[in-house]
């Protein structure tokens, strides 16, 4: 129990009476405790996936752990507007689409009048949120970790303010200090985003009726997510984007190739290398202007119900304080860190979304868990980013691991590919989820594995298998000979990796 100044009779009696995890929330917006008598070990700034499982695992590991943050729920971006609400939307839409688009009378499943519930799909969506949100609140508390509930600044480096919502403020006392603020979406210039007709991913995430049309600005992994989830419920979507190939950074370009194929059959069209220079509310509508990046005479405007701009995600350390107390950030507004996830200020460390590496919930999360580790172990803590999974969770959807076949080529890697088609998987066959392939990247000399690439119904799962392949250094002699339940769709891996190293191999030619 957190001693609070002198009101801890108070606070024992609220918590007898309350048996949920929100005890905490009521508790720590109390106007009444604003000085903190007792000194954490840590004091993490921020609950999202870096932040909570790092606040836990802190405790676990025996330290008097705090976490500060400024929303009234827990778990940040992912869980709030980020990974959960979207795979939300994305598992129920695509339900529907198969509903509604005959899939499901191909399989022998008829119903008349598909209809969409907007209301009830969103509700679903925000139902599993608070389970989840609630869930993290319940994981802190039954690991003793002390919640505030305001916006934190580093006032000293052993000092954190959290301003709560009344404005009043309560300063924790702390041996050592974990940023894990994570990030916001990166604004357009001179694109107003009202989160209505003119959205981010958080607005999309909540639309109240479907648009007839939308403009997707941004090809990568979160608008390709979202377009596809308007597309599915009936909007007609375009997506502008500035490359000539969607899917991101790091996705190989065969993969984005077949995943432009099949999302275009889906009904989203694309225009690439093509840029937006503006956009106006005329009306209810949004006119859309845009130029070809390699004729930038050649301009058209497009206009749509509602304008989508996905561009990215930037670093979010507002008013922190780090400025004052000297720490350095990077060249593209990060918070510096050694590998030790240490700041230039020895007890002051970071993780996540707001240092460098890819912007991802598990990046943070493993980011997270090590820190802390080697804040008590005094060791030096390791993460093999090249193992680090990206997956687009569309339909099919697309994951990936390693290096892809342009990044060795231009670093003169010698490698061998080893390919494996859906249409030649019996599992896949048999529930009519044929499309893909499974792309497997190894080196020409060892057999060592060295990327994986993914286009397949359940592709964010298998990516785990590849991923876990990679992390021990394995062969791809060594995964071909894991013995894969059949039927499934890992066997598809299977056969990739024993066509990388043996060049064929069984079930197709
Ligand atoms: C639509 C969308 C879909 C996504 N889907 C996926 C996905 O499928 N898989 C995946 O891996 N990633 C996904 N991401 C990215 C993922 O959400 C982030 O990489 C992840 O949340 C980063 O975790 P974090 O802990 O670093 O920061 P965040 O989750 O951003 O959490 C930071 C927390 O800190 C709090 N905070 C900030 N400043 C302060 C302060 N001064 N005081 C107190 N509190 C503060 C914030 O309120 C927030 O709760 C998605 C993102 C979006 C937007």
């Amino acid at each position: 129990m957190l001693k609070i100044g002198g009101n801890i009779t108070k606070l024992n009696s609220i918590v007898s009476q309350t048996k949920s995890g929100s005890v905490f929330i009521s508790l720590f917006q109390s106007k009444n405790y604003s000085s903190s008598t007792e000194e954490f070990d840590l004091t993490v700034i921020g609950s999202g996936p870096g932040g909570y499982v790092a606040a836990i695992k802190a405790a676990q590991l025996g330290l008097k752990t705090a976490c500060v943050e400024k929303n009234d729920t827990l778990g940040g971006t992912c869980l709030n507007v980020g990974c959960i609400p979207s795979k939300a939307l994305l598992h129920n839409s695509h339900l529907f689409h198969q509903a509604s688009h005959g899939d499901l009378k191909k399989r022998g499943v008829e119903f008349d009048n598909v209809r969409l519930n907007l209301e009830t799909l969103m509700q679903q969506k925000q139902n599993a949120v608070k389970g989840l949100t609630d869930g993290v609140a319940f994981l802190l508390k039954s690991n003793k970790v002390s919640r505030f509930n305001g916006f934190g600044s580093i006032s000293s480096p052993n000092e954190v303010t959290v301003t709560k919502n009344d404005n009043s403020k309560e300063v924790i006392k702390t041996k050592n200090i974990l940023i894990a603020t994570g990030s916001e979406v990166t604004p357009f210039p001179g694109i107003d985003i009202d989160e209505e007709t003119i959205v981010s991913s958080t607005g999309a995430l909540s639309l109240k009726q479907v648009p007839k049309s939308m403009v997707l600005i941004g090809g990568g992994v979160i608008g390709l997510e979202l377009g596809s989830v308007w597309s599915r419920l009936g909007s007609q979507v375009t997506c502008i984007e500035f490359l000539p190939s969607i899917g991101g950074l790091g996705i190989d370009a065969e993969v984005a190739k077949q995943f432009q194929r099949i999302l275009t059959k889906q009904g989203i069209k694309f225009k690439l290398e093509t840029k937006v220079v503006g956009a106006e509310k005329i009306g209810d509508q949004v006119k859309v202007n845009i130029e070809s990046v390699k004729n930038p005479a050649s301009k058209e405007s497009i206009e749509c119900d509602t304008l989508l701009v996905c561009i990215g995600r930037r670093p979010y350390t507002q008013n922190l304080g780090l400025q004052n107390l000297g720490v350095k950030m990077d060249e593209r507004g990060r918070i510096a860190t050694n590998n030790k996830f240490q700041t230039n200020i020895p007890n002051i460390y970071a993780i996540g979304d707001c240092i460098q590496g890819p912007m991802l919930a598990h990046k943070a999360e493993d980011e997270g868990i090590v820190c802390v580790e080697s804040i008590v172990s005094g060791g030096t803590p390791h993460i093999d980013y090249n193992c680090v999974p990206s997956v687009i969770y569309t339909h099919p959807e697309v994951a990936w691991v390693g290096k892809n076949e342009e990044q060795l080529k231009q670093e003169g890697v010698k490698y061998r590919v080893g390919k494996f088609p859906m249409a030649a998987n019996s599992r896949a066959k048999t529930v009519g989820e044929t499309d893909g392939f499974v792309k497997v990247l190894s080196d020409a000399v060892t057999d060592r594995i060295l990327g994986v690439h993914l286009i397949n119904s359940v592709a964010g799962e298998l990516v785990n298998e590849a991923t876990l392949a990679m992390e021990y250094g394995a062969s791809c002699e060594d995964l071909a000979r894991v013995c894969h339940a059949h039927p499934t769709v890992s066997e598809s891996l299977k056969e990739a990796h024993l066509a990388a190293y043996f060049g064929k191999p069984i079930n197709s030619v």
